[in-house]
């Protein structure tokens, strides 16, 4: 009889993963995205995973359309590439509305009835410090099965009232009670499309990605996505959610600290290895920055150099995009 010691198992070469690229068209890719992609890419690249591209065009009001297509011509002029077609959100809603379906039928969800001014109140109500948990008041037959009526309301799906443990590959053990992080949130919204937390587990489903590579201000995001999973019989994938890239004042970058999209950096004329190069720094695999090409990126990468803190983007850091 053959036996297998637990040691034969580890030289097994790793399951095939999916990982996946899923850029928002706001036309404000800036050096913080640009980060982690590449290190999403280098993880995924690395292991032989497939990479899947999905445009989300359908994440929150700061969509411009156009801007899809500079994001992939963005990330190709960096030398990120993908596997296969890519998935735009807004071309079918059909899988989501099935998705909303099945939590209406199964008593998950249910209509939120509340105007804005009205959720604005009770956010900005004053707590009491006892047991009431800040959030929106469910209504009284919250948990019964619903028709789902899409150009109705918004739909909100009922948290837990337990928390939610989350092992992260990168930022570790996670416990997230989402009773306090806001309760019972928005998966459908009265536009008649679904809310990003909806779109993003049906879509991590059927692309069938096993390992999500992220911004670490998406932590809260990947407890209330482990519901979704759950409620829709599907298995959460690994999580590795990395720090984020923040300003000189400790803040996530963004305009207040200049011009930081990457669009900006190469249309002043900086080549892709010095964008690179300064990726490279803060991925942690060259200690400064000098102009490197995306195989060597991929050649010195190690999820495990990537600095457990914030990275911050200094005028050090903008000086040499520019070229000096
Ligand atoms: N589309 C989101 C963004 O660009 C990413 C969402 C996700 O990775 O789940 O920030």
């Amino acid at each position: 009889m053959m036996s297998i010691s637990p040691s034969s198992n580890a030289s097994q070469p790793a399951l095939p993963g999916v990982t996946r690229l899923a850029p928002s068209p706001t036309g404000a890719l800036h050096l913080g995205n640009a980060r982690t992609f590449i290190a999403n890419w280098a993880i995924g690249r690395q292991r032989g995973w497939r990479i899947v591209m999905r445009m989300e065009d359908l994440d929150g009001p700061r969509i411009k359309p156009e801007s899809a297509a500079e994001a992939l011509e963005l990330l190709h002029w960096l030398g990120i590439d993908w596997d296969g077609d890519v998935l735009t959100q807004s071309h079918d809603l059909e899988p989501y509305r099935h998705a909303m379906r099945t939590l209406c039928a199964a008593g998950r969800t249910y209509p939120c009835t509340l105007t804005r001014t009205e959720i604005e109140a009770v956010a900005s109500a004053p707590q009491d410090g006892t047991a009431a948990p800040p959030g929106i008041p469910r209504p009284d037959d919250a948990g019964r099965a619903v028709d789902f009526r899409e150009e109705d309301h918004n739909y909100r799906l009922l948290v837990d009232d337990t928390a939610v443990e989350l092992l992260d590959r990168f930022a570790g053990p996670h416990r997230i009670d989402l009773r306090e992080a806001g309760g019972d949130f928005v998966v459908w919204t009265r536009r008649g499309t679904p809310a990003y937390q909806l779109s993003v587990v049906v879509d991590d489903l059927r692309q069938r990605v096993t390992d999500v590579v992220r911004g670490d201000d998406l932590l809260d995001s990947a407890a209330r996505q482990t519901l979704l999973y759950n409620a829709l019989g599907g298995t959460p994938p690994r999580w590795w959610h990395l720090p984020l890239v923040v300003g000189p004042d400790g803040r996530r970058l963004a305009k207040r600290h200049g011009d930081t999209r990457l669009s900006f950096y190469r249309d002043a004329g900086a080549a892709p290895e010095r964008v690179l190069g300064l990726l490279a720094v803060w991925c942690g695999c060259i200690p400064s920055p000098r102009e490197i090409t995306v195989q060597e990126f991929l050649e010195t990468f190690d999820p495990a150099g990537i600095p457990r803190s914030p990275i911050t983007f200094t005028d050090k850091d903008h000086a040499w995009l520019s070229g000096s």
